[in-house]
C-alpha cells in the first residue's frame, strides 16, 4: 500500500486494549470526501503519517472490550468515536477542543485519528486509545445512523454554532454545496435558528434535496448566484455564507454576497483562493475557516438527532464492497452519505 493508490481489503489481528483504551466493534463507518483526497491527492512530503493504516474516522459501534482503569464505559455500550484524537491534556483539548490540539506530537498521531494516520473504523474492531473520545448514543440513534454524524454532521454544526449570533429570524443564512455536508447543514439550520436560508449548488438534484430539507430558497450556482441572493435579501446580502465546497468561485460568490458586519466560514478543502484586500468585501466581514468539531459539540449533535431533528441520509456498503463505496463517492453516485456496516 503507497499513498495515491487504490485502498486494498485486507485480513488484520483484533486489537486488545491497553490500560485506559477501549475495542469497539464497529456499527457504521463513514466514507468520506477527505479520504478521496487522502488517497488521490497526498503523498509522503505532505502528509505526517505512516503507511498502512486502516480507513474511517466516521465511526460508531458497541464497546467490545476495555482495558484496565476504564471506569465510563462498559461492554455492550452503544458509543459514537469522535475523531480528533488530541493529546487530551493542552488548554484546547481539556476543553474538548481536540480538532485544535496544541500539543500534537503528545497525541496518538499528529494531527489525526483512527482513519487518519492511525486504524480507522472500516474494519470490524477499532482500537480507541482512550475512553474521553467515546460518546454515549442516546436512546433511538443507531451506530449506522450515527457514525457519518461524527463528521459530516459535526463539522457544519460547529461552523453554524460559531455563527450562531448572527443567525437571528430577521438574518439570512446562505449553504453553498448541498453534499454530505450541506445537507445537513441544513437540517442544523432549520433545527437551531430562525434564520431564512438560501441553498447554492449547480446540480438540479442536490438543490431539490436542499428543497426538501427546508432551505427557503433554491439558487443554482453560476454567474448570476450573488446577484440572486442580494434580490432574496432586499440588497443586503447574507449575514452569514457557508463554504461547504471551498473552490475560488465559491469563496468569491461568498464574500461578494455578504452583508457587512457577516460571516464567511470555508469549510470545504477545495484549496481555492481568492486575493484579499481593505475593499474585497463588505465592511467588517469575517472571513475564516473551521476544521471539524468539539466532542461537546458532538454530544449536542447527537441529541438533536436522537430527538429526529437531523438525519444523515445515506446508502449502506458491506465491508467487502468498501472500495466500490469509494469509487461511487468519486464519480458522485452516493445518495447522502456512504456508510460501511461491517
Ligand atoms: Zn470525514
Ligand atoms: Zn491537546
Amino acid at each position: 500500500m503507497d499513498w495515491k493508490t487504490e485502498p486494498e481489503l485486507v485480513e488484520v489481528p483484533k486489537p486488545t486494549p491497553e490500560p485506559g483504551q477501549v475495542v469497539v466493534k464497529i456499527g457504521g463507518a463513514g466514507a468520506c470526501h477527505s479520504d478521496l483526497h487522502l488517497m488521490h491527492d497526498f503523498d509522503a512530503q505532505m502528509m505526517p503519517w505512516q503507511l498502512p493504516f486502516t480507513l474511517g474516522h466516521e465511526n460508531a459501534g458497541w464497546v467490545d472490550s476495555v482495558g484496565a482503569g476504564v471506569t465510563t464505559v462498559t461492554e455492550g455500550d452503544a458509543v459514537a468515536v469522535y475523531g480528533a484524537w488530541g493529546c487530551g491534556t493542552c488548554d484546547r483539548c481539556r476543553i474538548g477542543t481536540e480538532n485544535y490540539c496544541e500539543n500534537p506530537l503528545a497525541a496518538p498521531v499528529i494531527s489525526g485519528g483512527g482513519g487518519l494516520g492511525l486504524d480507522g473504523g472500516m474494519a470490524e474492531y477499532l482500537l480507541v486509545p482512550a475512553e474521553r473520545l467515546l460518546v454515549p448514543l442516546p436512546d433511538g440513534l443507531e451506530p449506522a445512523t450515527a457514525a457519518p454524524l461524527t463528521d459530516a454532521g459535526l463539522t457544519p454544526y460547529h461552523a453554524i454554532r460559531r455563527s450562531w449570533s448572527k443567525m437571528s429570524p430577521t438574518s439570512t443564512v446562505v449553504v453553498i454545496g448541498v453534499g454530505g455536508l450541506g445537507h445537513l447543514a441544513l437540517q442544523l439550520l432549520k433545527a437551531t435558528t430562525a434564520a431564512r436560508v438560501i441553498a447554492v449548488d449547480n446540480r438540479r438534484d442536490a438543490l431539490d434535496l436542499a428543497t426538501q430539507m427546508g432551505a427557503n430558497h433554491a439558487v443554482m450556482s453560476d454567474a448570476q448566484s450573488a446577484d440572486a441572493i442580494r434580490e432574496l435579501t432586499g440588497g443586503r446580502g447574507a449575514d452569514v455564507l457557508l463554504d461547504f465546497v471551498g473552490a475560488e468561485a465559491t469563496i468569491e460568490l461568498a464574500r461578494s454576497a455578504a452583508r457587512s458586519l457577516g460571516d464567511v466560514t470555508i469549510v470545504g478543502i477545495a484549496g481555492g483562493s481568492v486575493p484579499l484586500s481593505f475593499f474585497s468585501q463588505p465592511y467588517e466581514v469575517s472571513i475564516q475557516t473551521t476544521y471539524w468539531g468539539s466532542r461537546t459539540e458532538l454530544v449536542e449533535l447527537l441529541d438533536l438527532a436522537s430527538r429526529g431533528l437531523v438525519h444523515a441520509e445515506s446508502t449502506t456498503y458491506a465491508l467487502d464492497d468498501a472500495a466500490q463505496a469509494y469509487r461511487d463517492l468519486h464519480d458522485g453516485r452516493v445518495r447522502g452519505r456512504a456508510v460501511v456496516v461491517p
